[in-house]
């Protein structure tokens, strides 16, 4: 009688301890297991690493042998293998690090068919020597499944073209027969063409999954001090707890980091400036320590997997809303609740368009960028569902979704109308009158009456639109500026010190023909006090790690952590990949007494019951 083999849904259970699959991953998986090749667009966080981990065991129990992965990333193959080993699945990765020795034994093992899954790097699979052994199984017909990941690299149009990834389609044409997949978190049309022309996946069954990450709250404040509102920010909803924080320079990076660090929290700079072995340690020191804050440029993050990042911030305004979408998807990947929270004012608005302006690219590109810096803009300055516009923009409908700032706390929303066409009409008055254009600091003074030196010097107390505006707030009239900015009714020179000039779009405005709202400026941060947890649209809640335990269950909480840490650092593997903080959490709020008990929590397989089982219950009941 043929052995009984193993479902997809008990290989989850078993070896992942996970009870149920998320989104498409049942049918990516049953359609590889049978054979099929398959192209994988799934959001950072989604869940790509099962969807071939499980063909892949399933497929080696079946008596097919062997699968690759192809992976880009040598930093953090070491990693997910680890991840594997703690799971009980044989794995192994081949790359530069290893030494010759190390290197020999691997394909010893693999040649013998002891591995499940091996790694490796694009380079290394391409080589006469690793395409022989290939052949060498395949001819065994013990070559089981390919797995391409981050596949959007054999894409030009992406950031993160690897000419390597353009040779792989041979795997195609030498190992007819044996199932593919490609997986990538990249969603635009292009790429996707480029995926499948470049990877012959024109057979390939195309998996797209939903971009929403209901998990991570969007949050824009209007910046007023940046850094004080991040500092409380972090204090108020994120004590101890990782985090990213994006900003646009070098140093701006260094003197946050500086100023965290003083306000007691842990963090850590990285940016292409530092030396490589800096930018290596910062890094390995965010994923295996607990709540380190790294403050970077963009010159972080592709790759990181790290499943507990409960925040990313962006102290400046990003470039587009890919940029800035993908930078966000680094939080909450382990589906609890993060936060996405960025700072935005008038300088971000002016500065953004100068980089565009003096960039040496053509005027057509630089059109593109515009327009993509326009999307980003409309964005920030939404008083609707941020959700909604920014699956829009991905070409996905959604309706308004209760977890973002606009939608917990619907703006008070105030007719800048009136304001912006005193604006504008002082803007034109002033320079009519002087022959120059004004900067926005002086243009606000006119309206508001105040006699400066400068509106004395140039005699702007005789302009008709002098005081008209006293009722506004410098902070009021700044939002106007801002949104007319935002919104190309009124543009910044460049080329004579930042001063404000009107545009074609002014007229609209100044005719009364178009209206602008504004959000009522607030002035402290959004949210108070601490959240617990957070109610998703369908009444859902995502907790907050931890934070609904009680005081007992909080102490085993925090006992199980330092256990956790040691054992982290024993196997030399970050804290995560033993136990995520919601497999702690989960323990921790239950007691168990016995290993029947532990049995069952989400992130338990029987491998992990068995090598940590007796100590978790040691460490909660001791
Ligand atoms: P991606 O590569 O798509 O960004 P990963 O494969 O790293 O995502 O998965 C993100 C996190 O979600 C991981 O920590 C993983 O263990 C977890 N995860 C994936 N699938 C499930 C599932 N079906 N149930 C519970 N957790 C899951
Ligand atoms: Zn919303």
């Amino acid at each position: 009688m043929a052995p009984i083999l193993p479902t997809p849904l008990s290989i989850l259970s078993e070896v992942f301890g996970y009870e149920h699959f998320r989104g498409p991953q049942a049918d990516i998986i049953d359609h590889l297991v049978g054979g099929g090749d398959a192209l994988v667009l799934m959001p950072t966080g989604g869940g790509k690493s099962l969807c071939y981990q499980i063909p892949a065991i399933a497929r080696q129990q079946a008596g097919h042998g062997i699968a690759i992965v192809v992976s880009p990333l040598i930093a953090l193959m070491h990693d997910q293998v680890g991840a594997l080993h703690e799971a009980g699945v044989e794995a192994a990765f081949l790359n530069s690090t290893l030494s010759g020795e190390e290197a020999a034994n691997v394909e010893k093992r693999l040649l013998r068919g002891e591995i499940t899954l091996l790694y490796a790097a694009p380079e290394r699979i391409t080589t006469p020597r690793f395409l022989a052994q290939m052949q060498s199984l395949y001819e065994r017909g013990q070559l089981s499944l390919i797995a391409i990941d981050e596949a959007h690299c054999v894409s030009q149009w992406g950031h993160d073209f690897r000419p390597e990834y353009r040779a792989l389609s041979m795997l195609h044409e030498r190992f007819p027969g044996v199932p593919r997949v490609a997986l990538t978190a990249t969603a635009d049309g292009l790429t996707r063409e480029d995926m499948v022309q470049h990877l012959q996946l024109q057979e390939a069954r195309q998996f797209v999954s939903s971009f929403d990450r209901p998990n991570i709250r969007y949050t824009i404040v209007e910046k007023k001090d940046a850094t004080l509102q991040l500092l409380r920010f972090i204090e108020r909803e994120h004590t101890s707890e990782a985090g990213i924080v994006y900003c646009q320079s070098r140093k701006r990076v260094e003197e946050i980091a500086q100023i965290l660090s003083r306000e007691g929290i842990s963090a850590l700079p990285y940016h292409a400036g530092l030396d490589s072995d800096v930018r290596q340690r910062h890094q390995d020191r965010f994923l295996r320590e607990d709540g380190i804050v790294m403050v970077a440029t963009i010159a972080f993050g592709m790759g990181i997997d790290k499943p507990d990042v409960r925040f990313v911030a962006h102290l400046d305004l990003p470039k587009n809303i890919e940029g800035y979408y993908q930078e966000t998807g680094r939080g909450g990947r382990d589906g609890l609740a993060a936060d996405a929270w960025m700072s935005y004012g008038l300088q971000d608005v002016v500065n953004q368009r100068r980089m565009i302006d003096e960039s040496p690219a053509g005027e057509e590109f630089k059109q593109v960028l515009r327009g993509k810096l326009d999307a980003l803009l409309a964005l920030a300055e939404a008083t609707d569902c941020r959700r909604v516009r920014l699956l829009e923009y991905f070409g996905e409908h959604a309706t308004p979704c209760g977890n973002c700032d606009n939608c917990l706390q619907p703006p008070q929303i105030w007719d800048g109308t009136d304001a912006a066409r005193k604006l504008l009409s002082t803007i034109y008055r002033v320079e009519q009158q002087s022959g120059i254009t004004f900067g926005a600091g002086h243009i606000m003074d006119v309206l508001r009456g105040k006699t400066t030196e400068k509106v004395t010097q140039f005699r702007h107390e005789r302009v008709s639109t002098f005081g008209i505006g006293a009722e506004y707030s410098e902070a009021q009239l700044r939002g106007v500026l801002r949104q007319l900015i935002a919104t190309g009714a009124l543009a910044v020179d460049a080329q004579a010190y930042n001063t404000l000039k009107l545009t074609d779009g002014s007229r609209a405005v100044l005719k009364g023909e178009r209206s602008v709202e504004l959000r009522e400026s607030i002035s402290a941060p959004a949210g108070g006090g601490r959240r617990r947890s957070s109610g998703g649209k369908d009444g859902k809640t995502v907790p907050a790690v931890a934070a609904s335990l009680t005081a007992e269950a909080q102490q085993r909480f925090a006992a199980l952590k330092a256990w956790r840490g040691e054992v982290a650092r024993e196997h030399n593997l970050p804290a995560y990949v033993i136990f995520h903080d919601a497999t702690l959490a989960a323990i921790a709020a239950l007691a168990p007494k016995s290993l029947d008990d532990l049995q069952g929590v989400s992130g338990i397989g029987a491998k992990k019951l068995e090598a940590y089982g007796d100590e978790v219950l040691r460490v909660v009941n001791g």
